[in-house]
């Protein structure tokens, strides 16, 4: 075994161990969510969390505007993997929105975000006491900081414990646990993608070092669902 594979299976034993811990911390069934955007992380973490709770509740946050790509392989995994998928959807529908405000995603994306994006996720955590998630710090200068296990305040002040088992990985990481545990990753990574979301607001990276540049053209670089109401 190659000294990289020792480390990265104690990384992915830390995960587990984590996961183990939230699972047998928070017994009920319904106390725990994990979000899962299909990216590459958080289809990792799903793999790994359904190992010891297969019927954890997986939240996607269905805002209207993902790729077809995106929608086809959520699909397909949630079918393969026998996922207990929980689509979070908007108050409005894209339909609605546009023809009420046009396209907000280029006039005001960061409102576009709080409509299709925050509110349906905040609503949604609302219902569990354990929040986990696929963030890695090497995403973004804005997640550096992140800690694996912290509590976060939603709006309305209720708080829950959100876990970013992940934290520590780097991309390589994600990637080769991918491979090793056989999980197929969203056909858009091959062309190029190095970080999904909406399609309007995605594109391939601008500066080939920063895999979110090709989030929001540069425009803003968090959605919001990461951000803490204050307290
Ligand atoms: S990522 Fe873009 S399309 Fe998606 S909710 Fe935000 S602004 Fe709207």
């Amino acid at each position: 075994m190659s000294v990289l594979s020792a480390e990265l299976d104690a990384k992915v034993a830390h995960v587990r161990q984590q996961l183990r811990q939230a699972f047998t911390d928070a017994s009920e069934l319904d106390d725990v969510c994990l979000t899962c955007s299909f990216q590459a992380e958080d289809v990792l973490l799903l793999k790994l969390a359904l190992e010891l709770r297969p019927q954890i509740p997986t939240l996607f946050l269905d805002t209207g505007y993902h790729f077809a790509e995106t929608y086809a392989y959520r699909d397909r995994i949630a079918r393969e993997w026998n996922v207990r998928l929980i689509n979070l959807l908007p108050l409005t529908t894209v339909a609605e929105q546009e023809a009420q405000h046009g396209l907000l995603y280029q006039t005001s994306p960061d409102r576009c975000c709080a409509a299709r994006k925050v509110e349906p996720l905040f609503r949604a955590v609302a219902n569990y006491k354990v929040w986990i998630t696929g963030l890695r710090r090497e995403q973004a200068k804005t997640r550096a900081g992140l800690e694996e296990a912290a509590p976060f305040t939603l709006p309305g002040g209720k708080q829950v414990l959100k876990l970013s088992p992940l934290a520590h990985f780097t991309t390589a990481d994600v990637w080769h646990a991918c491979e090793e545990l056989g999980i197929p990753l969203l056909p858009l990574y091959a062309l190029g993608y190095s970080s999904i979301g909406c399609e309007p607001c995605t594109s391939l990276p601008l500066d080939p070092g920063d895999a979110r540049s090709g989030r929001w053209a540069g425009r803003k670089v968090e959605c919001g669902i990461h951000i803490e109401a204050a307290k």
